[in-house]
């Protein structure tokens, strides 16, 4: 029996772990933290909100699924402002096939290694230290390097042309609430009847949005993530260190910023009784190598947030480590008995960077750079036009399939032409049209976005 080691249990290492087991695999599963101190006692890494193909991956490796626990994360819905109080354009669509849904990573972890435990998997509990890693590799066909973006993720190689950034490019904070309805009656404003991601989007502050959570009791809460512009009007997360404080910090910018939103939200509540339900950070982008090396020179395999760290704006990189465990646990299962050497580990990694991560960190990175002339586009022509807002809001599901339309004139072009049937011309200033009536309603009536309850 080949036998593997999974150094870190997070979502990635975990699923990974899980299918392996399960599949004629012997895992050791390596963690800093039990079972049980990864479900009481840390903060949910993200919100690991999961599109369809993400969802379907996990079913498809054997993880337990969540849909008779959880409201489904069934629609997307976009408010841009290129300034704060500049309602600008409006959007949103049921995501059908791409739905998904956020479910807390601490339960799927705890529930994970339980199952692999059952399974006869091997857990060993230890925050594994760089001079212990020979002897893991030394013990295994294949030790994977899975403990997130800080852990031992330096030891792979960080590429600086596919990173693109050396610095974090928003502060960031997630909050936890309950209070807000999940039963579809909550944000009439944006897709009705729908539990979906509303997204704020503002060129000038960052980003502001909710998404329908599954917290680890069962409860189905929502969770507010504040992607703050160093230095702008969301950046005051500095001082915070109490979820009361997180929760005062998160009502106050959502009753500001997003008034339209508010009617729907003045009566959520912090969630006292759980302390970790909130957390702040930054991330710097990063994408590394999937191939490192132990301090005795013998190979390892990155895995997950280790590989690539996304910033959360698109809310991509728990996907991407459940697609990248998927192709991992395809190749390992297609090797048969041949070694998973540096040749290998390399050439399954890079599989996977060209299918999937490649894309999506790109699609990712245009969400934080101000949009250029094609993106503005695009959007003008998915405000004029509901076929558009669906494509739109279903790319999430697969970010790599936006290019090249959201980059390229002629591409946008044929992509309006292709979904509406008419010319892309007349959908982008019917679009227009619909900005400029927006704007006389914004200065007229100081609002345009519509709002969850009419005064
Ligand atoms: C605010 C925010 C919102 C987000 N929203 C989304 C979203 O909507 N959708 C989405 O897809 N992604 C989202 N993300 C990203 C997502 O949460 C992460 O990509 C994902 O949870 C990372 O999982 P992981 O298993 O790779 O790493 P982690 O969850 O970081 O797991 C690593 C594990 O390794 C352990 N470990 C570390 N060092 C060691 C060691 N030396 N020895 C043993 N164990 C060790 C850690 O304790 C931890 O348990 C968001 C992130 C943030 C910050």
């Amino acid at each position: 029996m080949r036998r593997i080691s999974v150094i870190g249990a997070g979502q990635a290492g975990t699923i990974l772990s899980m299918a392996l087991q399960a599949n004629g695999f012997q895992v050791d599963l390596y963690t800093d933290k039990t079972a049980e101190e990864i479900l009481h006692e840390t903060s949910p890494t993200g919100t690991a909100a999961l599109f369809h193909r993400s969802v379907a991956t996990e079913l498809r490796l054997g993880c337990p699924g969540y849909d008779d626990k959880g409201v489904p994360m069934d629609a997307l819905h976009v408010c841009f402002s290129p300034k704060i109080g500049q309602e600008l354009v409006h959007f949103g669509s049921a995501l059908g096939d791409a739905a998904g849904g956020a479910v807390d990573v601490r339960r799927k972890s705890y529930d994970r290694m339980v199952r692999l435990a059952e399974l006869g998997g091997n857990i060993v509990v230890t925050s594994v230290q760089p001079d212990d890693l020979d002897d893991i590799a030394a013990g295994s066909d294949l030790t994977v390097v899975s403990t997130g973006k800080y852990g031992l993720s330096s030891l792979f190689a960080r590429d600086a042309r596919r990173s693109v950034y050396d610095t974090p490019q928003r502060n960031l904070a997630m909050v936890l609430v309950r209070g807000i309805p999940t039963d579809g009656t909550a944000f009439p404003n944006r897709v009705e009847g729908s539990t979906g991601v509303c997204f704020n989007l503002f060129g000038d502050a960052g980003e502001i949005f909710w998404v329908p959570f599954l917290h680890k009791s069962g409860e189905n809460v929502w969770c507010l993530v504040f992607e703050a512009k160093p230095g702008g009007p969301f950046d005051c997360w500095a001082d915070v260190t109490t979820v009361e404080q997180a929760f005062a910090t998160a009502s106050r910018l959502a009753r500001d910023y997003a008034p339209w939103d508010w009617p729907s939200m003045r009566n959520m509540e912090p969630m006292l009784d759980d302390p970790h339900s909130w957390l702040k950070g930054r991330v710097t982008p990063s994408v590394r190598s999937g191939l490192g090396t132990t301090p005795g020179g013998r190979p390892m395999m990155s895995l997950g947030d280790t590989s690539v760290a996304y910033d959360p704006v698109a809310g991509q990189g728990a996907g991407s480590g459940i697609r990248q465990a998927g192709h991992y646990f395809d190749a390992l299962l297609a090797r048969g008995d041949g070694p998973f050497d540096a040749e290998w580990i390399t050439r399954t990694f890079e599989g996977v960077y060209e299918e999937h991560i490649a894309g999506t960190y790109r699609f990712t990175n245009l969400l934080l750079e101000p949009l250029g002339k094609t993106p503005q586009r695009v959007l003008t022509a998915c405000f004029a036009d509901q076929r558009l807002a669906t494509r739109f809001a279903q790319v999430f599901d697969a970010p790599p399939t936006a290019f090249p339309w959201l980059t390229e004139r002629a591409a946008a072009d044929r992509w309006i032409g292709e979904h509406t049937g008419r010319r892309p011309g007349a959908v982008v200033a019917a679009g227009t049209a619909k900005i400029l009536a927006g704007q006389v309603r914004n200065t007229l009536r100081g609002s345009h976005f519509p709002r969850a309850v009419s005064a």
